[in-house]
């Protein structure tokens, strides 16, 4: 079983690698740069090579970076839009060095200028930063289910499909479990009906990893509170369904509880104790 959690960046990836190690995980995800800020520190290229040993040797991987959450491709103003294109491009330029990793963002807020003009916003910036890449991408880019709060695009299946489309690129998709709960996805009691509305509007191939919540928050709340795992709304049962699911679990999970390390190696054991 792929599991892990969010992670600090601070230390560098050895070390996130071996604090994945220290509470049982075998991948773990991270914040590409302060998820409020802005620049990104310099990659120490010695500490990535001594990382990739370390993770071929510990089977650790596939590695989730997340794009900071400043990111917003479907702002209004050009300023946030350019912060979003330079962002997502110096990421893919670092991850670049660490091949095989997926990265996730939000695929952003429209504030007020339609879900149609963000997906369209979105959809021709990942045609740039992808042009601008060449063809070098060795990074997965994944767009995240969001719970659809404020004016978030990617608030139900059809808005994510739609930027897929719009954007003609090999585009996967992060599903987050609090956020397509809270987007009124009841994947405590119709899971399988979840994952075919999932494969008809997006396809299951598109899905490359699962973000494993659970939410404060009634289904279709649109308020995106994430709950330690089993201490929310969906459950303990639901959330054991979905990380037996057949087309579901071989998938890496991520844990974003609000939980310490501590509290993310218990849900790790107790997730792995779960599995069928
Ligand atoms: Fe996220
Ligand atoms: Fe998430
Ligand atoms: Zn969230």
């Amino acid at each position: 079983m792929k599991i892990g959690c969010h992670l600090s960046a601070s230390g560098g990836y050895l070390a996130m690698a071996q604090t994945a190690v220290s509470i049982g995980a075998n991948v773990f995800q991270f914040f590409t740069r302060n998820p409020r800020g802005g620049a990104a520190k310099p990659i120490d290229k010695e500490d990535v090579a001594a990382f990739s040993r370390y993770a071929m040797e510990n089977g650790i991987g596939p590695i989730l970076a997340h794009a900071p959450y400043t990111l917003n491709a479907a702002g209004a103003e050009q300023r946030v839009r350019d912060f979003a294109e330079a962002t997502m491009l110096d990421d893919l330029k670092r991850l670049s060095l660490t091949p095989g990793a997926l990265y996730n963002f939000h695929p952003g807020s429209h504030v007020g200028q339609g879900a149609a003009a963000g997906i369209d916003l979105i959809a021709s910036m990942l045609r740039r930063v992808f042009a601008a890449m060449g063809g070098e991408i060795s990074t997965t880019v994944l767009l995240e289910t969001m719970a659809g709060k404020g004016s978030e695009v990617g608030r139900d299946f059809g808005e994510i499909r739609a930027v897929i489309d719009a954007a003609g690129l090999p585009l996967g998709v992060c599903l987050d479990t609090c956020h397509v709960w809270d987007g009124g996805y009841d994947i405590a009691g119709r899971l399988d009906e979840t994952l075919e509305e999932f494969d008809r509007t997006i396809g299951l191939d598109r899905l490359k990893a699962i973000h494993l919540n659970d939410s404060m928050n009634v289904c279709g709340a649109r308020k995106d509170r994430h709950a330690k795992i089993g201490k929310g709304k969906i459950g303990l049962d639901a959330l054991a369904a979905a990380i037996n699911h057949p087309l579901l679990r071989d998938l890496p999970f991520y844990l974003e509880t609000p939980c310490d390390l501590q509290g993310y190696k218990e849900e790790i054991a107790l997730l792995k104790g779960l599995r069928k």
